[in-house]
């Protein structure tokens, strides 16, 4: 039966400086309290106090972060506006935020950077369409990155071009697609791309994108806006609006918060 103060030896002796000593049957002796006190300081060295992190409550109901930004919770478009600064044009039914094909892309009114995004999206239940005329919309972070939406379930299309794809320049790790009318969510981290005070590109976008809860995308990076045609070229830029994509099919969504980071 071990004791507690030889407990207290094989501790204190295993991670004396970290350097792992081996206990042998002399140790019997417990350590005395000046040595004790010289380990605890040597320990105190790698200990980090400050910052202390903001405490977020995630226990509201099963919603959003305490600190989210709440983009659309299924009640008013408040947050949002057309691409062209009118009204939003699309349609909210039962709690949803409906595509209306045809109107154009939505964008948040507020403009911004590093962010983690949640959003839920569900292609129609109805497939009509092949490729990416099948249930396509999108997420395009500061109005230029798109991360793509379609109908990948059992759909062929260039794969830098389904469903959680950085549209035209990385294919996901995995299709992490659900059926056409099932809900599906992406979780996004994604770092604004920094300019030099010339203009030039000094750091590029990132994005880490979790599709259904799976890593499809693993802190890539972007090489610039989304092109459908040619190669991307970084232009500077400061924040700017989440959007929405109107690419002609009623995709809707739901549940879309953001955090700033
Ligand atoms: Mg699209």
């Amino acid at each position: 039966m071990m004791t507690l103060n030889n407990l207290l030896l094989v501790v204190a002796t295993l991670t004396v400086s970290g350097t792992i000593m081996t206990p042998t049957i002399a140790d019997t002796q417990p350590p005395d309290y000046k040595t004790l006190k010289k380990y605890r300081e040597q320990a105190a060295v790698t200990e980090l106090w400050e910052p202390v992190p903001r405490l977020v409550d995630t226990t509201i109901n099963g919603g959003p972060p305490s600190d989210a930004i709440v983009l659309f919770d299924g009640n008013h478009l408040e947050r949002w506006e057309s691409a062209e600064g009118t009204p939003p044009h699309w349609d909210v039914i039962d709690g949803h935020l409906v595509v209306v094909p045809g109107t154009g892309n939505l964008r948040t009114r507020q403009a911004f950077g590093d962010v983690q995004l949640h959003i839920e999206w569900r292609t129609p239940s109805t497939v009509s369409g092949e490729g990416q005329n099948r249930g396509n919309s999108g997420v395009f972070l500061m109005e230029r990155y798109e991360i793509q939406v379609l109908d990948s379930f059992g759909n062929k299309t260039y794969p830098n071009g389904q469903a959680a794809s950085i549209y035209k320049q990385h294919i996901p790790l995995v299709n992490a697609s659900k059926a056409p009318g099932e809900w599906q969510t992406y979780d996004i981290v994604f770092m604004a791309p920094e300019f030099s005070r010339d203009g030039r590109i000094k750091r590029s976008a990132t994005v880490t994108l979790f599709h259904n809860g799976v890593l499809v995308q693993n802190n890539v990076t972007v090489h610039g806006p989304t092109e459908y045609i040619g190669e991307p070229l970084y232009r500077e830029h400061g924040e700017a609006a989440l959007e929405l994509q109107d690419h002609g099919a009623p995709v809707a969504y739901r549940n879309i918060w953001i955090r700033e980071l």
